[in-house]
């Protein structure tokens, strides 16, 4: 069945949703994006995410298309048309489109595409009660990758990387040390410490991490915002991810080698049921 899209001002089935071929977001990947999860039909902590796009718009100079209520509305729109219960909503917003020149035209209205994905019982992955695997690779990104812009290749190659090695996911290495997941946040435990990269432009500022930080420091876990080795990795109690697709996923090898016990680790596990349990009173 076909979906209703949202494309500059218009709700459409999928097949009749068009944008030119001049457009930035396709020249010149001049654009950014955000990934809002929906839960029981409604959006997790979509405050924060129209709050990270403000900010990536404000850091490339480009307008925002419209206002924040009006980004909520379109959300809850293909939500409801789409009948999604469990799944995700993609916000991409361009430069738009200008003939071919690198310097930013000063004419272009911005392109808005959105999109739903229906993902029936996405807080109840499989992954999450066994953990994923992980491999280790050298972060070749761009230097601003507090930016979430939708210059996605080297993390699509990372990606393909894990999968070749057998693996689900990579962890980027910068300098000796761990900056995150092609596409998500990483984090250690030892002891009763939680590590993970401090913010920078080393990172995307994951809106999962915001809030599974703070539910940690609320649990009264000690949290460490600093970088961290792929051995102290591999010496870690457990390890896990934050996404908005994947909320908290134990990471259970890393390179090959089991990370503590090889299984889901025990503040993994709480902070995934913290995390979805509060994101759920809170949904929109
Ligand atoms: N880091 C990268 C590189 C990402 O692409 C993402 C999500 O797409 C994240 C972290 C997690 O961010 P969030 O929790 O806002 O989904």
């Amino acid at each position: 069945m076909s979906r209703t899209v949202y494309v500059n001002g218009e709700y459409l089935p999928e097949e009749r949703a068009t944008i030119s071929i001049f457009d930035r977001g396709f020249l010149f990947a001049d654009g950014v994006y955000e990934v809002t999860s929906v839960l029981d039909g409604k959006l997790i902590d979509f405050a924060g995410h129209a709050k990270r796009l403000e900010r990536s718009l404000g850091e490339l100079e480009i307008s925002a298309p419209c206002s924040v209520d009006d980004l909520l509305e379109i959300h809850r729109r293909l939500v409801a048309e789409n009948d999604i219960t469990d799944g995700l909503v993609y916000l991409q917003i361009t430069r738009g489109a200008a003939d071919r020149d690198f310097a930013y035209p000063t004419d272009a209205t911005p392109t808005l595409v959105l999109f739903t994905q229906s993902k029936p019982g996405l807080a109840d992955s499989p992954a999450a009660r066994t953990g994923i695997k992980v491999i280790s690779i050298e972060d070749q990104r761009w230097g601003r990758r507090d930016i979430k812009t939708v210059q996605l290749l080297y993390p699509s190659m990372g990606k393909m990387m894990a999968k070749a090695a057998g693996a689900d996911d990579a962890w980027m290495v910068e300098d000796g040390a761990v900056t995150e997941g092609t596409s998500n946040n990483a984090y250690i435990v030892k002891g009763n410490t939680i590590v993970t990269r401090q913010l920078g432009t080393e990172i995307l500022h994951g809106i999962t991490r915001a809030a599974v930080l703070r539910f940690a420091r609320e649990a009264q876990m000690r949290v460490e915002e600093r970088p961290f080795t792929i051995d102290e990795a591999k010496a870690a109690d457990e390890a896990f991810i934050t996404s908005a697709s994947s909320f908290v996923m134990p990471v259970v090898e890393m390179d090959g080698a089991p990370i503590g016990t090889g299984k889901p680790g025990a503040v993994a596990t709480r902070l995934r049921e913290i995390y979805l349990e509060e994101s759920r009173k809170a949904a929109v």
